[in-house]
């Protein structure tokens, strides 16, 4: 595997064009990166229908000049994702999606399509270590490649979203909840998405790091970062790498890169990586803020055997808040064990004895109306 990142410093969404063309021209040297004729998925990151300053989702100005480099080389460019857990695969969904992320402009402006077929498909994958069949979107199934055009984010779950997690959006709507459903332990969760890595086997992975997503992410509870990176590798799980180092995620937090290890998938240290066109050194952000999150391991100490018993209360508990909340019903929909419902049409309701902690609520609530809770048991475990 590829072990080589690279990285421009990429101070505004207005020069990005020209940041794309020199993070490419040092990928590629003279080379090319498409072939004529190619089509190829630009599969980007549409969590939420949010505006492109949230930073939730890859920047629409990134994607158009991805796209018009693509067309330069003779390729056809098609922009495809599909949106968030709980959101059905709809037509109706990718239009109200591209056109509040800034999709729509984006594509129009490169003279680019937006996927808008909702078929998907059950393929096979033998290889996969946890996952053998996935159900996958059509225009992944159909494309000669797939730039993963990634966004920089927390992810309170899995700590960090990066080129690794932007490919589960390749599994169509509703079925991504039965996957937080099925594989709730972190570990299972992270085999699965390299299985799905490996399957798709993105050409290119870009990041979008110019404004990242910190603190309680990959929702609408995270806070724009401006970072000022371009970053990109062949590897998605070495560009997981850097990205992990420079937000201050450590490894060991970091389930995708302990996962990739435990199978003897490289690279997955920082030793392993090759930094092309910056110093890691001036690239760590010291306070960058990273999600709150369960405890790993049990905490206990050599009362490790109580912990079972304890588990919940020692996970952030989900919790609405009402006067935030205007019942749209999108951490309903999300919920993979349906616990929560609206109530009188005013609010949502958490049954916490159904709760599993996957906090799929908490990432697609759109006015950041579920917060996470840090009960007596989790503060004493976490002494925080
Ligand atoms: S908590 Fe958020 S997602 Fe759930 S109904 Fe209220 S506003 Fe909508
Ligand atoms: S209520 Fe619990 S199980 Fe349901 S989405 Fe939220 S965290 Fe997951």
């Amino acid at each position: 595997m590829d072990n080589s990142v690279f990285i421009v410093r990429c101070p505004d969404y207005d020069v990005v064009g020209d940041k794309i063309t020199e993070l490419i021209a040092m990928m590629t040297g003279k080379g090319s990166f498409a072939a004529s004729g190619e089509k190829i998925v630009l599969k980007v990151n549409l969590l939420q229908p949010a505006k492109p300053e949230q930073a939730l989702t890859t920047h629409p100005a990134l994607v158009a000049a991805v796209a018009r480099l693509l067309k330069t080389e003779g390729a056809t460019p098609i922009i495809a994702d599909s949106p968030g857990s709980g959101y059905p695969y709809t037509e109706r969904t990718l239009d109200k999606f591209y056109r509040t992320c800034g999709m729509s402009q984006a594509a129009e402006e490169a003279g680019i399509e937006l996927n808008l077929d909702t078929a998907y498909d059950t393929v096979s994958y033998p290889a996969g270590k946890l996952i053998k069949r996935f159900e996958v979107i059509t225009p992944v199934l159909e494309a000669d490649a797939v730039f993963n055009l990634c966004k920089l984010k927390t992810h309170t779950f899995m700590h960090m979203s990066g080129a690794v997690k932007n490919i589960f959006g390749v599994i169509p709507g509703l079925t991504k909840p039965v996957y937080h459903f099925k594989l709730r332990d972190k570990a299972r969760f992270a085999a699965m998405l390299l299985d799905l890595a490996e399957y798709v086997s993105p050409r290119i992975s870009i990041m979008d790091a110019v404004t990242a997503l910190e603190g309680e992410g990959p929702g609408s509870r995270g806070m724009p970062r401006h970072v000022g990176l371009l970053i990109a590798a062949r590897s998605p799980l070495a560009l997981d790498v850097v990205a992990s180092e420079i937000i201050g995620l450590k490894r060991e937090k970091n389930q995708v890169l302990i996962e990739a290890e435990n199978r003897g998938l490289y690279p997955n240290r920082l030793e392993d990586v090759e930094i092309v066109g910056a110093d890691i050194a001036d690239l760590r952000i010291p306070d960058y803020k990273l999600p709150a999150t369960a405890v790993e391991g049990s905490g206990f100490g050599r009362f490790d055997w109580l912990a079972p018993m304890f588990r919940k209360r020692m996970t952030l508990q989900p919790r609405v808040i009402k006067a935030n909340c205007i019942a749209c019903g999108a951490c309903r929909d999300a919920c993979p064990l349906k616990a929560i419902t609206i109530v009188d049409c005013k609010h949502a309701q958490i049954n916490d004895d159904m709760c599993i902690r996957c906090y799929c609520c908490h990432e697609m609530c759109p006015e950041g109306a579920i917060k996470l809770h840090r009960g007596l048991l989790y503060r004493i475990v976490n002494r925080s």
